[in-house]
């Protein structure tokens, strides 16, 4: 920030009030990470300044040989990391991933099934607004009363639709998929499987989600999500057929020049993921959201599902006569960041909604424990039952949290 304010004070300030705005508030948008200084230097480095478009050794410019070194780290790291053959590290995001693997498959026009947005898939799988239902036919698939993905209701929904392709993974399902038995259902049924892990991916490289390697034919994620790298997505397979094909679908089909100096910090994101400490703090995360689960629970607060498997909480805030939309707000008045969310079934709009998304891969970057998340779950609960009395509190309670765990400093 001190660099940019030398020539460019009006940039410089903008970003000196966001670095003062992460370490005063806790972070608790499930997406998001806090990066290390390493996987940051590496983003903002003279990689930026070099075009490279091709893969390593099949370029078309040159001087590319320092950055095919970092291309090819990125993608043999990718590939040890999650136990597979073959990775492309080159999509600038999640939605570029998935959109290059719908082109790579897909002819416009093919019927794909993909998790209802309001169930909390991603807008990539099927939403009207976005290229993925604007240019294929999916049909949604969603949770039952419990708030889990009904995989008997799901066989029988595949083999009437008989889609092409199906996509797994979601944006806001706080439960274990089992994508080994959604993959025997594709399967059985002719079609292509393709798992989007953008928010588990963190947790299936420690190796406390199950894998769907071994299962799909393509895996999506992005890698800046639990995986805690620079923004930015990642293709994997096994197939070398579709690997070629999933290349070319990446560049030229859907991207120009690959973002090298986003590449290099996706090659150091993976180093620390290879490192046993990444386990320990997967296994923190996960930790951290069962305390915050049981500490809403047990102020009378409900979740979808009951609980968590993974990162996130969705509280269900129907019947408290809050909106997500108002707890949201309220919550941003205290310095406690998340984000509203839609439940099964929702009775609101998606500007408004009756949940709220909660996620634990940031803060616990951050340090924070399960004593801290207790302490969260009370003031989230407070803030639905109690909120103008207990403002004040809440704001004082952050601040001390904030206080014991500096950022970036
Ligand atoms: N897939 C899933 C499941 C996501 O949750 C997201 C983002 O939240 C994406 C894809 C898209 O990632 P990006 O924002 O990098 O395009």
């Amino acid at each position: 920030i001190a660099k940019v304010a030398e020539t460019d004070s009006e940039v410089a300030d903008a970003m000196a009030l966001e670095l003062k705005r992460q370490r005063e508030n806790i972070e608790l948008i499930a997406s998001e990470n806090l990066v290390s200084p390493q996987v940051m230097a590496a983003m903002g480095s003279v990689l930026t300044n070099k075009y490279a478009e091709g893969l390593p050794a099949k370029r078309y410019y040159g001087g590319c040989q320092y950055v095919d070194i970092v291309e090819e780290i990125a993608i043999k790291r990718a590939c040890e990391l999650f136990g597979c053959k073959f990775a492309n590290v080159q999509p600038h995001s999640g939605a570029q991933a998935n959109t290059a693997v719908y082109l790579a498959l897909l002819k416009p026009g093919d019927t794909v099934m993909g998790m209802s947005l309001d169930n909390g898939g991603h807008l990539t799988h099927g939403s009207p607004a976005n290229i993925s239902g604007k240019y294929f036919n999916f049909i949604p698939y969603g949770v039952n009363e419990e708030g889990y993905i009904d995989l008997a209701a799901f066989a029988k929904q595949v083999n009437k639709v008989k889609p092409k392709l199906i996509v797994a993974g979601a944006s806001a399902y706080p439960r274990e998929i089992d994508f080994a038995t959604m993959a025997d259902i594709a399967h059985a049924n002719g079609a292509m499987f393709m798992v989007d892990m953008a928010h588990i991916a963190g947790l299936v490289a420690a190796g406390l989600h199950q894998s769907p390697i071994p299962y799909a034919d393509v895996v999506t994620t992005t890698t800046h999500k639990t995986l805690r790298g620079p923004r930015g997505g990642l293709i994997l397979c096994n197939n070398p057929y579709l690997a070629k094909k999933l290349n070319s679908a990446v560049f030229p089909g859907t991207q120009g020049g690959p973002l090298m100096h986003v590449i290099a910090g996706k090659a150091v994101c993976f180093g620390e993921a290879l490192k046993p400490e990444f386990k320990e703090y997967q296994q923190c995360v996960i930790d951290n959201a069962q305390a915050l689960a049981n500490g809403l629970i047990s102020r009378g607060q409900n979740l979808v599902s009951g609980g968590t498997d993974n990162h996130l909480c969705l509280l269900d805030l129907r019947g408290t006569g809050v909106t997500g939309k108002e707890l949201e707000a309220r919550l941003d008045e205290v310095h406690i960041t998340l984000n509203k969310n839609t439940v099964p079934n929702e009775p609101l709009s998606p500007f408004v909604t009756s949940g709220v998304r909660i996620g634990t891969p940031a803060a616990t970057t951050r340090g924070l424990n399960t004593d801290d998340f207790d302490k969260i779950a009370e003031f989230i609960a407070l803030a639905v039952t109690d909120y103008d009395a207990k403002k004040q509190y809440i704001l004082d309670g952050v601040a001390q949290i904030c206080a014991k765990y500096p950022l970036y400093e």
